[in-house]
């Protein structure tokens, strides 16, 4: 047993040289034969215990310390910063250097020698010495600084007992607003020259952290919390305590901007903040039960958003988010449970995506919804009551909802967590019976599997509920059956295959349940279930619908289609988007105009006529409504080439705030001209795209048909480039499983001969997703 109480960090930076040197004091009891201390990338210069120094081994990955003790070992050590994406890091910023760290889930050490696991709970105190003239940022409020020739020295208070991967340090200059919630001081900190769009993040900050303080019945247990703008940031953001971290365009914005863009930050904020209790306060035990925090925090960053801006409507957007692409991803053979197999902490890092995010918080959703709101909001008080400031297990969880609802919760999920993929249910509807039967639903594979699904079904207006268990079941009506619909408000994780939608289309649908019907269908046509012509027929019913869930599903399926198959799909998608459009052109409610705006850049991408016509509206840019920017900003460069690129590019290269500047690298990926396209790409190479932005800017570029080819040349080339700053955080492979569908349509043999000769091992999953998920494509391009 090796039980670590506190870490004393003290740390003196040399910025000019980017490299500091450290004293890092650890309290440890261990009767174990020898102390392992996780420290990449560092020099270890000697090591003290009890002021005496003692041998140790050192292989640049961990110290290794024979003998058993407890006591306080001494680290001296020195490191040198580089510009990278994780662990401690420097971004350059007008001709000066941030320093800031991104430790999740395996960097804290490297930043100093610790022992770099969840459940390996401390105390952190830091002391950080730097030039004057910068601001040093960490979880906890500094006691006191002090300065002494030309120097300062900040002492930061201890922290609460935590995980390492929640530790945080930035140094730069920073701009700051501050509010006060109670007694906790609310900060929006940003570097010079932005922190005009903070305003927005704070008030919001103010409305969530009371939202959680309610509904956990837990207060915050920190003086204070940070919000924090990184200009590089390989995530959406960091919940390190007390000091969370956003890149920029996840937390600035103002009246001006889209609402896209302020819901986006709305529900990263609010994610952020409701890991302050679940993740950090209680922490998982081990990386295995990472989905125990993200898709927690994600079902709850809709609950708050929710409760905070009603008019905004947000589980609309939870179920094309974050159910629909988990539900996506969970249909390839290249899924994993949610609850995942993770030896190694750098395993960890693939599985930040749909299933640990969009699956997990669907499956909460689920039981939510058959539990009631109340119980399961009581279950998780009792849980983060029961292990604070200590680490549990998804068990630990299932075991508290039982205690409060009496009902066998942990039976149901654990089938759910343990099994990759999810049922599809078949309905056979008789006269006054349906048949149900449920098996995998999966794009590829083939084999039996049974979920207890709490299936929820509606039929001639009567709703009922029960636990289907078994393979197949009945269920009886008195009467002749006039309507059906199964799964009410898309709640339960799972898809409905009807032998006859007549009843189903003759019920009164939601938009959930209109969403699940097109989704599922949607799904069943890439698997061959249904015909091409019957998929066509299905969602012909849609294109007059009012409806903002159908409308942007049904845009969405009509793009990608037409980008796999040009010749079958584009009249289609083309005809559905110019009725859509005279809908929403009406309607006066921000979703709609937000809508509206989405629908329109579509458009623009696939009918180049359309484009035209828009296109000349930039000259009142300024004035336009926010919604609609990225479409016209978008047609312009498609209708005026080289004349838009020369000009665009002076307006990126003036532009300091990312929203526009990301507004105008996504138009600069649509020239009809391929050059244009590619000389938008070589910014990249340049260093005038941020590292944090290029792969999602090579992914943009991938869905212009005109230049596709041109792309994937290009990126062939310079591959090595692009994957280096994303090592150790998992995003080019995430990415890459959303390129190669696309790209390899037309081109299979070469894009597939490619990756065999370049097996990145950082990225293998979202390479092997992306290649079964370009067959199913391919076969939709040859109908
Ligand atoms: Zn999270």
């Amino acid at each position: 047993m090796i039980n670590v109480k506190n870490y004393d960090i003290n740390l003196n930076f040399d910025l000019k040289n980017l490299r500091y040197e450290g004293k890092v004091k650890i309290e440890i009891e261990s009767d174990e034969n020898e102390v392992i201390l996780n420290a990449v990338n560092q020099k270890i210069r000697k090591i003290l215990k009890d002021g005496k120094e003692i041998p140790f081994k050192y292989d640049g990955e961990n110290i290794k310390i024979e003998g058993k003790f407890s006591g306080i070992i001494e680290i001296d050590f020195e490191k040198n910063i580089p510009y990278s994406l994780v662990g401690i890091y420097a971004i350059p910023y007008e001709g000066d250097n941030i320093i800031s760290t991104q430790f999740e889930a395996a960097h804290a050490r490297e930043m100093i020698p610790c022992i770099d696991h969840p459940a390996y709970k401390a105390v952190f105190k830091l002391t950080v010495n730097v030039d004057n003239g910068y601001d040093v940022i960490s979880n906890m409020p500094y006691e006191k600084i002090e300065e002494e020739k030309g120097r300062k020295i900040y002492y930061f208070l201890p922290t609460p007992k935590m995980s390492t991967y929640l530790l945080y340090l930035g140094i730069g200059k920073f701009e700051e607003i501050k509010d006060k919630y109670k007694n906790i001081d609310i900060i929006v900190a940003t570097p010079k020259g932005k922190i005009s769009k903070g305003r927005f993040a704070l008030e919001i900050a103010k409305k969530f952290l009371e939202f959680y303080e309610k509904y956990y019945g837990i207060p915050y247990s920190l003086p204070k919390l940070h919000l924090i703008a990184i200009p590089e940031f390989a995530f959406g953001a960091m919940e390190n305590w007390g000091a969370i971290t956003f890149r920029e365009i996840a937390l600035l914005a103002d009246e001006n901007s889209p609402l896209i863009q302020r819901k986006r930050i709305a529900l990263t904020v609010a994610h952020e903040i409701a890991h302050m209790w679940f993740g950090n306060l209680v922490t998982m035990k081990w990386w295995n039960d990472l989905w125990l925090n993200e898709s927690f925090a994600t079902f709850m960053s809709y609950k708050a958003v929710d409760r905070c801006f009603p008019e905004w409507n947000v589980f609309y957007d939870f179920i094309s988010a974050e159910y629909a692409p988990s539900m996506r991803k969970d249909s390839t053979s290249f899924t994993h449970s949610i609850e995942a197999k993770v030896e190694k902490p750098e395993e960890a890092e693939q599985i930040f995506d749909e299933i640990s995010y969009g699956k997990g918080a669907s499956i909460l959703r689920m039981i939510e919804s058959y539990l009631g709101e109340e119980v399961f909001m009581k279950g998780i008080r009792e849980y983060l009551n029961k292990f604070k400031y200590s680490n549990a297990t998804g068990n630990d969880l299932w075991d508290c909802l039982e205690k409060v609802s009496g009902k066998n919760v942990r039976k149901i999920m654990e089938d759910w967590i343990r099994k990759k993929g999810y049922p599809m249910i078949k309905a056979e509807i008789h006269e006054n019976e349906i048949k149900i039967s449920q098996s995998l639903f999966s794009f590829k594979e083939y084999y039996k599997e049974l979920w207890p699904v709490p299936l929820t079904f509606e039929i001639n207006g009567k709703t009922k509920e029960f636990l289907f268990e078994r393979e197949e079941e009945k269920i009886d009506f008195e009467g002749k059956i006039e309507t059906v619909k199964i799964n009410i408000n898309k709640s339960g994780y799972y898809r409905v295959l009807y032998s006859n939608l007549k009843p189903v289309l003759s019920s009164k649908l939601s938009s959930f349940e209109k969403f699940g019907i097109i989704n599922d269908y949607y799904a069943f046509f890439l698997k061959g279930l249904i015909s091409h012509e019957d998929y066509v027929n299905l969602i012909k019913a849609f294109f007059n619908e009012k409806d903002r869930l159908v409308s942007n599903e049904l845009s969405d399926q009509l793009f990608t289609l037409y980008l796999i198959n040009e010749k079958k799909f584009k009249d289609l998608a083309i005809e559905f988007h110019k009725k859509q459009l005279k809908i929403w052109e009406e309607m006066k409610d921000e979703n709609s105009r937000m809508l509206l705006g989405i629908l329109s850049h579509r458009l623009a991408m696939i009918d180049e006529n359309y484009a035209y016509e828009i296109s000349g509206k930039i000259k009142d840019y300024d004035k336009i409504d926010p919604n609609l920017k990225q479409a016209i900003i978008t047609a312009y460069a498609i209708a005026n080439g080289e004349k838009a690129f020369f000009e665009l590019l002076e307006k990126y290269r003036k532009e300091k705030f990312d929203e526009e500047r990301e507004r105008i690298l996504i138009a600069m990926t649509f020239f009809k001209e391929p050059t244009l396209v590619l000389n938008t790409l070589s910014l990249a190479l340049s260093g005038e795209i941020k590292k944090q932005d290029i792969l999602r800017i090579i992914a943009a570029s991938t869905r212009n048909l005109k230049a596709k080819k041109e792309v994937w040349n290009w990126f062939k080339i310079h591959v090595e480039f692009i994957r280096k700053p994303y090592l150790g955080t998992g995003i080019f492979g995430r990415i890459l499983a959303n390129i190669i569908p696309v790209i390899g349509v037309g081109i299979e043999e070469d894009v597939k001969n490619f990756f065999e000769k370049n097996k990145f091992e950082e990225a293998i999953n979202g390479i092997n997703e992306g290649l079964e998920m370009l067959e199913i494509f391919s076969r939709i391009a040859k109908l």
